[in-house]
């Protein structure tokens, strides 16, 4: 399975996608925590990604899709992943589809974690992470909203999309998560029976 784990800042979208992983024995690839890894071994990418993160600005397109592609590439990712962090920008979601389609793969399902903004700031405040100072936050969704959200619309248009309601016990959504995709694979799946036999 290939998955995105999609929602805004503070959303909830790392500790769920730790879950899923653990559950699915999937590679989680989470493009804030190899940043930051990065960032922590002063590597030539950590090096240029600290200032953005810093203001809580975007890393440019460049720059992630080279580190996703490199990390996509590696053989644990064959049998499927799930992307926690990445697309952020249609340039991004227009360069995995690319890469994957390269590949003769695509993603499956990208789930959208619904949460309020008013939930996420008080979220995001509780975390102590050196980009959880309040002018950052308000910068982080800013951008979200700005670049970040329009990528639903493009999801959506593939048929991909899938929402779920990121409120309530870290437990209560894992599952809501799991049983959105169990039924939306499921239906794609007597969705493309019913194609080949129409055919
Ligand atoms: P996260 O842990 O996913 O909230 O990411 C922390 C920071 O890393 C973000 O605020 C960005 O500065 C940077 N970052 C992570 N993923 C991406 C991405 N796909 N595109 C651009 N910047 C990113």
């Amino acid at each position: 399975m290939r998955i995105i784990l999609f929602g805004p800042p503070g959303s909830g979208k790392g500790t769920q996608a730790a879950r899923l992983c653990k559950a699915w024995g999937l590679p989680q690839i989470s493009t804030g925590d190899m940043l930051r890894e990065a960032v922590r071994r002063g590597t030539p990418t950590g090096r240029e990604a600290k200032e953005y993160m810093d203001r809580g600005a975007l890393v440019p397109d460049e720059v992630m899709t080279r580190v996703v592609e490199e990390r996509l590439s590696q053989a644990d990712c064959a049998g499927g992943f799930l992307l926690d962090g990445f697309p952020r920008t249609l340039a991004q979601a227009r360069a995995l589809e690319e890469s994957l389609s390269k590949r003769g793969q695509a993603v499956d399902a990208v789930v959208s974690l619904l949460v309020e903004e008013e939930e996420v700031v008080r979220r995001m405040a509780g975390r102590g992470r050196d980009d959880d100072s309040e002018e950052v936050i308000r910068n982080r969704l800013k951008v979200f909203r700005k670049e970040t959200e329009p990528l639903t619309r493009f999801y959506q248009a593939r048929g991909k999309l899938l929402e779920v309601l990121g409120v309530g016990t870290v437990e209560e959504i894992t599952e809501r998560i799991q049983a959105a995709l169990a039924g939306f694979v499921r239906g794609n799946a007597s969705g493309a029976r019913a194609r080949t036999s129409g055919a």
